[in-house]
């Protein structure tokens, strides 16, 4: 899951950004508003964290322009804790959830991983399942049936990409972007590195092969 990051306090940008990244997220951190317009065009976030007090433009204009647009990502404000009307404008403006400064790093995990079930079919569980295999958002757990399956956090995120839209045929490019952030992402051939690193803890030790590439375009889950 990638984030755009919009915070102009760079020692609370710094404070989220560690947090979502031992978390697994991939986070691109810009500092004003029209950076987060220009930056949310360009790439395909799962999720936006924006604060309502921005240099430029604030969040409130920010998020209007992103709906304007029909950009749905789902967007969770940051308010200051004496600005309680600001939440009530942040809902209006589209947001889909807010968080009052300051805020515990589990509770802001907490709200992301809401958001992001939003909309889908499995919106009450944290589970997300493709035959006997499960990844449980909230403990980040992998299983295969009843086996517990080890998986480094950049595996786990490849797999979460994939099982978030079975069947569906995703390119190299559409799993990297939603993996690696703007910095990190930089061969092309990374995520065929990490696909290998999934079969053989996922498929090799099991029957049903779930991880199936499609020639010339790039990787799916399915069952054939
Ligand atoms: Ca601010």
């Amino acid at each position: 899951m990638r984030i755009l990051l919009v915070e102009d306090e760079h020692r609370i940008s710094a404070y989220i950004k560690r947090g979502l990244e031992e978390s697994g997220y991939a986070v691109d951190a810009v500092f004003n508003g029209r950076d987060a317009l220009d930056w949310a065009e360009a790439t395909p976030y799962d999720l936006i964290i924006l604060d309502i007090m921005l240099p430029e433009k604030d969040g409130l204009t920010v998020c209007r322009e992103f709906r304007q647009r029909g950009d749905r990502t789902p967007v969770l404000m940051l308010t200051a804790r004496d600005a309680i009307d600001d939440r009530v404008k942040g809902l209006d403006a589209g947001a889909d959830d807010y968080l009052v400064k300051p805020f515990a790093m589990k509770e802001l995990l907490a709200r992301l991983r809401a958001l992001s079930r939003r909309g889908s079919e499995q919106s009450k569980s944290p589970l997300i399942t493709f035959d006997d295999l499960s990844l449980d958002t909230r403990t980040r757990e992998v299983r295969r049936g009843e086996t517990l399956i080890y998986l480094a956090a950049k595996e786990y995120a490849v797999l979460e990409c994939l099982l978030r839209d079975p069947e569906r045929v995703l390119t190299r490019t559409q799993i990297a972007e939603h993996v690696w952030n703007y910095d990190s992402f930089n061969q092309s051939n990374v995520v065929d590195v990490y696909i290998r690193n999934l079969r053989r803890k996922l498929d090799d030790p099991f029957e049903q092969k779930l991880i199936q590439t499609v020639r010339g375009v790039g990787y799916r889950l399915s069952l054939k």
